[in-house]
């Protein structure tokens, strides 16, 4: 394998960047780098180097060198991971001379790919490691560690042992056996295919609290001026503010956040910019609030408890009644709010007393978002599939046992119900790569990270 090189850390100054170096010339081009000839290191074992420049020989950083030898790296080849200081100009040098003895600039995932190629860790794992690095909340990122720890493919494995058994059956049936299957290991074939399909199926509707917890989803606060919309946007921001600020591809032009709702990512968006004075900028503002609240997979209605609904709030009321929504009674601290709001909209939306200023009822109001997409017990426990593409291999390879159960059960001939059961076996292994097309791998690793 050709040699490959990337900056593992990201862009930018920090206290350490490291480089990661990965093939047959790994060990060749660092000794050229430390202008060491005798550096022979011990495997796995950090030493304090000096990097010079190869030419000159001059100095240029004191750095931490660790030699991996294969087969023992995350990649299986030769590695070697240099931690200079976080000067990006000291690590472009570095990355220049490698490039400069002939290691190439590393693809997108293109070390785990590797690892993969050498049989390090199976598809699913790979993803987990992208996952990880992705994760905007714990409970994504615990969910992305069981994958990691290979709990996937240990779910798999008995499954398609199973099929594996009737596919042996039926086929040495077809080979050996004149007659038809006696019924009793006709009786077997169906109550294995029943119960795989039910197993399988199982997983995959895990898909829907998994997908949530990986992804999240969009809520939009909404309402009338002055009902408490940005107070309660910062109350729930000060608690549950996530691990990073945006999902990528949101734009900024009202003010977003991501918050950690029970281990759910979920963009907030409020839609204050309504009321900027003039009339230009209201119809911008306004035009961005009818924006986020489209794109919204679900509405936050905030109305102020403590004076009687306005016309306007009746009509917004009105006006968002076919949208997913939750209703926020607003203000609950105050002498004159009224609790049981609720009966005044006789629709079927969940209504939930808070109060932004003290914080009560936020708790509700956060199980309360979550309810109509996933329940809380699901996004807790056991493990989820959380990526659209296992959910899919799983989906079809279902499928294609129902379709196989058809046959069995409409007595059709060994060879028909082994189409399906083939398939569904083939489906299966794509999830842990191990019947993947290169094209789908390479599609996959494209979403990674430069240096992973
Ligand atoms: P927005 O226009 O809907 O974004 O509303 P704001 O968040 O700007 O709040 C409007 C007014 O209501 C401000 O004076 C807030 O201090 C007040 N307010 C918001 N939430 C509460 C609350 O829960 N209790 C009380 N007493 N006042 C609140």
């Amino acid at each position: 394998m050709d040699t490959i090189v990337a900056l593992a850390t990201p862009p930018g100054r920090s206290a350490i960047g490291v480089i990661r170096i990965s093939g047959n010339d790994a060990f060749a081009f660092t000794r050229t780098i430390l202008c060491d000839d005798d550096y022979s290191p011990t495997p796995a074992h950090a030493v304090l180097k000096k990097i010079r420049n190869p030419k000159t020989h001059d100095l240029i950083d004191n750095a931490l060198v660790t030699f991996f030898a294969s087969p023992n790296s995350f990649t299986g080849e030769d590695v070697v991971e240099i931690s200079c200081h976080g000067s990006p100009v000291v690590l472009r040098q570095v990355v220049d001379w490698l490039l400069g003895l002939g290691a190439r600039l590393a693809g997108p995932g293109e070390f785990s790919l590797r690892a993969l190629g050498s049989g390090k860790m199976n598809l699913s794992q790979a993803e987990a490691i992208r996952d990880l690095i992705n994760a905007q909340t714990e409970a994504a990122a615990q969910q992305a560690v069981r994958q990691l720890g290979g709990e996937l493919s240990a779910r798999l494995k008995p499954l398609k042992e199973s099929l594996v058994s009737v596919i042996v059956l039926l086929e040495s049936a077809l080979e050996f056996v004149e007659d038809d299957l006696p019924e009793i290991e006709t009786a077997r074939v169906k109550s294995t295919i029943v119960r795989l399909i039910k197993e399988i199926a199982l997983m995959a509707d895990s898909f829907g609290a998994g997908h949530l917890l990986r992804d999240g989803f969009k809520v939009t606060l909404a309402g009338r001026p002055n009902t408490g919309k940005s107070s309660l946007f910062n109350s729930l921001l000060k608690a549950d503010r996530a691990i990073v600020t945006e999902i990528p591809g949101t734009t900024r032009d009202t003010l977003s956040e991501v918050v950690n709702i029970k281990g759910v990512p979920v963009l907030l968006t409020d839609t204050a910019g309504v009321r900027e004075s003039t009339d230009r900028v209201e119809g911008i503002g306004i035009e961005r609030t009818r924006r986020a609240m489209v794109d919204a997979d679900l509405l936050l209605v905030v109305v102020d408890g403590a004076v009687d609904l306005s016309n306007d709030d009746l009509e917004f009321l009105r006006l968002t009644a076919e949208q997913k929504r939750v209703i926020a009674v607003n203000k609950s601290d105050l002498p004159g709010f009224r609790h049981g709001l609720e009966i005044e909209f006789n629709g079927s939306s969940k209504v939930v007393n808070i109060s932004a200023k003290d914080g009560s009822g936020l708790d509700e109001l956060r199980e309360a978002m979550l309810e109509p997409f996933v329940s809380l017990s699901d996004v807790q426990s056991g493990l989820l599939i959380t990526d659209a593409r296992h959910h899919d291999l799983l989906r079809r390879a279902q499928s294609e046992l129902e379709a196989s159960f058809v046959e069995v059960e409409s007595g059709a001939s060994e060879e028909l119900i082994l189409v399906g059961l083939h398939n569904g076996l083939r489906f299966l292994g794509e999830i842990t790569g191990e019947t993947t097309t290169e094209d789908v791998l390479s599609r996959i690793f494209s979403t990674f990270c430069i240096g992973k």
